[in-house]
C-alpha cells in the first residue's frame, strides 16, 4: 500500500477500524522501539489501545518506526513502566499517570480527580487551556515527554451488595477503589482496598470485599462482577473522564527526525480520542445487555450523598496542593479550568443533556 493510499484512507474515516489489515510500507524501521505498558496484554479498551498507537506510528511513518508493545510483567511489572521508560530500558510506556503519584503528586491530576474534569474537558484543558504545559514541565525531571492516549470517559460507581442511602452506609465498608477516591472513601467511614483488575472477581465473590469500583460497562461486563454483586452504582464520581497517557523516553524523542516526533505526538493525538469513541460505543452495548439480559439493578447514589463525597474530595484534592511546589501550580491551573468548565457547560452539556431526557 502507497504512503498516500495510506493517507486518503485515513482521510475517508477508515483510521483505526482498519489499521489491523493496513500493510506498512517495507522500508526497513529505523528505529525499533519497545513499548512497555500497565495492562495485561491485549486487555480490551486500554491494552488494545496502546496496541493502536503502537501499529499507528508505525503506519503513519512508513514502517521508519516499529514498535513492539509489552504488557505488565513481560518486561517490568506494571507500576515499574515510569521508572523503566525514564532510565531508557524502553522507549515508550502506556499507562495512567496517577500510577505515579509517588513520583510526584501532581500526576494524578493529568489522570483522574474526584469531581474534576470530564473526557471533553481534559483535553480542553491539556490541549488549550495551559494543561500539556504543565504535565511537560513535571515529567521533564524524568527524563519523559507525556502525551494524553486514551480517555475511559465518565466511569461508573460501582458494584455494591447492598444499597446506599446515605454517607453512613459507607461506614466500614471494604471497597476496592483506587487513589484519590480511595481517600475520600476512607475520610466517610469506609476501607479501600487495592487490587488488581484479575482480583476483583473472586474477592466480591468470596466476601473479601463488599464492593468495587472497576471501569465501565464494557470492561465490567466482561468481569462478569454483575455475577457477584446485587446493585451497579453509578455516576462514577471518582474518575469522570479518566486519561491514559503514553510516555516517550526523551532521549529517544530527541533521536527522531522532526516528521517522526510530530508522527508520534499526533498518533497519540489520534488514539486519544479513538479509545474514547469505542469505550462510548461499547459501553451502549454493555449497558443494554447488563440491563435487557442481565437485569443488572441500576441505582443512582443519592444526590445528599454525593454532595457530601463532593465536600470530602475537594478537601483531598486541595491537600495535594500544599505537598510541593508543583502540585501547587498544577492545582490552581485545573481547579480555575474546571470552574469555568462548569460556568460553561451547566448551560450547554449539561442543559443540553437534561434537555433531550425531557
Ligand atoms: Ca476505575
Amino acid at each position: 500500500m502507497k504512503r498516500r493510499d495510506f493517507i486518503q484512507g485515513l482521510g475517508a474515516g477508515t483510521a483505526l477500524a482498519g489499521l489491523g489489515g493496513v500493510k506498512v510500507a517495507n522500508a526497513a524501521p529505523q528505529f525499533k522501539w519497545k513499548m512497555i505498558t500497565t495492562w495485561p496484554k491485549n486487555f480490551p479498551g486500554l491494552g488494545t489501545g496502546a496496541n493502536n498507537l503502537a501499529k499507528l506510528i508505525q503506519a503513519m511513518s512508513g514502517g521508519r518506526i516499529e514498535i513492539k508493545v509489552y504488557g505488565a510483567k513481560e518486561i517490568v511489572g506494571a507500576m515499574e513502566v515510569f521508572d523503566a521508560v525514564s532510565r531508557g530500558v524502553a522507549e515508550m510506556g502506556h499507562g495512567a499517570a496517577y500510577y505515579w503519584k509517588g513520583k510526584s503528586e501532581a500526576a494524578q491530576f493529568f489522570a483522574a480527580v474526584p469531581f474534576g474534569l470530564n473526557a471533553q474537558e481534559m483535553n480542553g484543558w491539556l490541549y488549550h487551556g495551559g494543561g500539556m504545559k504543565l504535565w511537560e514541565e513535571l515529567y521533564a525531571d524524568f527524563n519523559l515527554i507525556p502525551a494524553a492516549a486514551g480517555n475511559t470517559g465518565v466511569q461508573m460507581g460501582g458494584w455494591f451488595n447492598k444499597e446506599i442511602k446515605t454517607l453512613d452506609d459507607l461506614r466500614g465498608l471494604k471497597m476496592r477503589i483506587p487513589g484519590l477516591g480511595g481517600e475520600v472513601l476512607k475520610r466517610a467511614g469506609g476501607t479501600p482496598v487495592s487490587l488488581s483488575g484479575g482480583e476483583i472477581y473472586t474477592s466480591l465473590q468470596s466476601g473479601a470485599i463488599d464492593a468495587t469500583e472497576w471501569v465501565g460497562p464494557y470492561n465490567d461486563l466482561a468481569f462478569g462482577l454483575y455475577k457477584v454483586a446485587k446493585f451497579y452504582y453509578y455516576p462514577g464520581w471518582h474518575e469522570p473522564g479518566t486519561t491514559l497517557e503514553a510516555i516517550i523516553n526523551k532521549k529517544a524523542y530527541d533521536t527522531l527526525p522532526k516528521d517522526l516526533q510530530m508522527i508520534v505526538t499526533n498518533a497519540c493525538k489520534v488514539v486519544n480520542q479513538d479509545m474514547l469513541a469505542e469505550y462510548t460505543a461499547r459501553n451502549n452495548d454493555a449497558l443494554h445487555s447488563l440491563v435487557k439480559k442481565h437485569k443488572v439493578n441500576l441505582r443512582p447514589f443519592p444526590d445528599t450523598v454525593l454532595k457530601k463525597l463532593a465536600k470530602l474530595s475537594d478537601e483531598v484534592v486541595a491537600e495535594i496542593a500544599q505537598k510541593d511546589k508543583a502540585s501547587n501550580k498544577v492545582y490552581k491551573s485545573f481547579v480555575k479550568f474546571r470552574d469555568q468548565a462548569r460556568a460553561w457547560h451547566d448551560i450547554s452539556e449539561v442543559a443540553y443533556f437534561r434537555a433531550r431526557s425531557l
